[in-house]
């Protein structure tokens, strides 16, 4: 059984490339990739004015604030309480520029780091947007966080600034200050007076002029420091550079397919590096609407935002998606999402399932695609006008090259044939590309063979150039010599209707060297009973063969994740092996 067999059990899902004439049209893929250097592809951004370098803030705000689109909403919030704010680009960079004003004026230099802790409320935006017009480095975190991570992060980060609320900071972060000698400054959005080391954002902004010139700003600078989510082990600070922003704007443009007059929700945390590249920078880079909902995932909560915000193009991660799937497509069926007319996925493999699902539930198949923290922005993806393969990650965006290699005794690596599973490596040299793992020079070092950059994940590549995740390096399991990924094995337990989610991992075993392992969460209403457990195993066995079929299958409430929607196998692996449980500074859920 091989993942590309997904594509002999999942129809291709066909596009006609005539419906897509608007640009971007990657119907000729081909000749789009042949055409194509990061050089011209600059040439959709414009730059500082006289050219005094590429600021991300510029090209995402500012740049928009001048022309027709400046009275058009930039950002739209819908708080928790179904509350909405709208900032036009022309409020939008007032806002930010009294922001960068007001870091100036408590001694906040460029270079600073400044560290971002909110909910997804709007000042959120405006620091990291303001933050980065004057050259200060921004980490935003999650604001669920506990306190022993955050101050970790703010340590290597070596932050010089906090903004935060007063609640955030009373509670994770006022006891450990003395443990932060570089922190200089906290600002509290919440907080209408200046208090003991902390500064009100309103005061701070009140005196703040709105009219503010940004510093040349060199496209390597450095601009954001973002922090991997913790997966696999402990978090790396990744370091990326204004130029990434070049990244951002063209994914958006092949990936995400937005146009002027799109409507954008990505629902991704800021927190996590997608919440950054995808939920702040390249939708305002193309000047479209971009919504910020501030509540967590609940199906009423979503499917009315698609609904009456008239979503077009929505950009969320497999756990959402599977957590939809959980409740049923019936779920849907008072809401009118006849806006919506491109969806994508990103963070975990999709199931091909979920892919399908998508489209007898949205009207339209979730398109899945790939990249990490280390990347910067999307990199092999399903596009708008490109068939799609379900349960593929799809094709390398114009401007990457992308290959499966195998490491060689010499330290070397060698590509690998067509189909054949190895580690999934890019060719460096995209603007967002990753400078550095901050503090970890050897880690990083590590990344590279040659002229490749080594992405940790497993995967295989098919005939017609598709890319076919089979799982983490570190997650694939050797059961009595067959090389098990982790990916196949789930997405064909997903396929029982029973199943919610599942997770697998190798165990050790004495004569076959591991056996695979399942942890399923089941589906509301379906009982979890030994005749399920023994169910899904024969169903297991049935479609996968009793080689690479799970032997033990386990029950639980739900999977442990991190903060981004990641299974945490190796968190599950390491209480099965009884070793100690590693870093869990990004443990979400968890319960068994
Ligand atoms: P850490 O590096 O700290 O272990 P992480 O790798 O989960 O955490 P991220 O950079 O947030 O941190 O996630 C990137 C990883 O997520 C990818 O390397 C890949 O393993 C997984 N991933 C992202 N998108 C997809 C996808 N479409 N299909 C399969 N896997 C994906
Ligand atoms: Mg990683």
């Amino acid at each position: 059984m091989r993942a590309s067999d997904n594509a002999a059990r999942y129809a291709t899902i066909h596009k006609d490339p005539a419906s897509f004439a608007v640009p971007p049209n990657l119907a000729d893929y081909a000749g789009v990739r042949a055409a194509f250097n990061w050089e011209s592809a600059r040439a959709g951004l414009s730059g500082l004015p006289q050219g005094r370098g590429l600021n991300i803030a510029y090209e995402a705000v500012d740049r928009h604030a001048y022309g027709p689109r400046a009275d058009r909403v930039a950002l739209r919030w819908i708080g928790k309480t179904g509350e909405r704010r709208d900032y036009s680009y022309r409020e939008l960079v007032l806002a930010t520029n009294r922001l960068a004003n007001a870091l100036q004026s408590t001694g906040v230099k460029s270079g600073d780091n400044v560290f971002v802790l909110l909910g997804r409320v709007p000042e959120l935006y405006v620091a990291i947007l303001g933050a980065l017009k004057m050259k200060c480095v921004v980490t935003p975190l999650f604001s669920a966080f506990g306190p022993e991570p955050i101050a970790t992060r703010m340590e290597i980060g070596d932050a010089r600034v906090l903004v935060t609320t007063e609640t955030l900071y009373r509670r994770k972060l006022e006891a450990l200050r003395g443990s932060l000698p570089k922190l200089h400054c906290v600002i509290l959005v919440d907080a209408d007076q200046d208090g003991e080391g902390t500064r009100s954002w309103r005061k701070l902004m009140q005196a703040a002029s709105d009219a503010f010139e940004m510093p040349p700003t060199d496209p390597q600078e450095t601009a954001l420091l973002h922090f991997t989510s913790g997966t696999t082990g402990r978090p790396k600070g990744v370091v990326h550079v204004h130029e990434a922003v070049v990244t951002h704007y063209v994914t958006g443009l092949y990936a995400l397919d937005l146009h002027d007059d799109d409507r954008f929700w990505c629902t991704a945390d800021p927190g996590w590096v997608t919440g950054t590249s995808y939920g702040v920078i390249a939708p305002l880079t193309h000047g479209v609407t971009n919504i910020v909902v501030e509540a967590e995932f609940d199906a009423p909560t979503w499917y009315g935002v698609l609904a009456q915000e008239r979503v077009t193009v929505w950009y969320t991660a497999p756990t959402a998606i599977r957590m939809m799937m959980k409740l049923g497509a019936d779920a849907l069926k008072d809401y009118d999402l006849s806006a919506l007319r491109f969806a994508a996925s990103v963070g975990e493999p999709l199931n091909a399932e979920a892919v399908v699902w998508g489209a007898e539930a949205f009207g339209l198949p979730f398109h899945d695609n790939w990249w990490q923290t280390e990347t910067g922005g999307i990199m092999i993806a399903n596009f708008a006008s490109m068939d799609i393969k379900p349960g593929s990650m799809g094709r390398p965006l114009p401007g990457i090259e992308a290959g499966i290699v195998r490491r060689k005794a010499d330290g070397g690596v060698e590509t690998v044939n067509t189909d054949q599973e190895g580690e999934l490596a890019l060719k460096s040299g995209w603007p967002s590309m990753m400078r550095g793992y901050l503090h970890e020079e050897a880690r990083y070092r590590k990344c590279f063979a040659g002229e490749w950059y080594l992405t940790g994940d497993l995967a295989r590549c098919d005939d017609d150039g598709y890319f076919w995740f089979v799982g983490r390096a570190d997650d694939v399991i050797k059961s009595s010599g067959h090389l098990i990924g982790p990916f196949e094995v789930e997405s064909a337990l997903m396929e029982h209707p029973a199943v919610a989610e599942v997770a697998v991992i190798g165990k050790p075993d004495p004569i076959a060297g591991e056996i695979v392992k399942a942890f399923v969460a089941l589906k509301l209403g379906f009982p979890a009973d030994e005749a399920m457990r023994k169910e899904l195993l024969g169903h297991a066995r049935k479609r996968l063969g009793a080689a690479v079929a799970p032997k033990e299958i386990e029950l639980r409430a739900n999977l442990p994740k991190t903060r981004s929607g990641k299974i945490m196998r190796r968190l599950l692996k390491a209480r099965e092996l009884g070793l100690p449980e590693g870093d869990l500074s990004t443990l979400e859920s968890d319960e068994r």
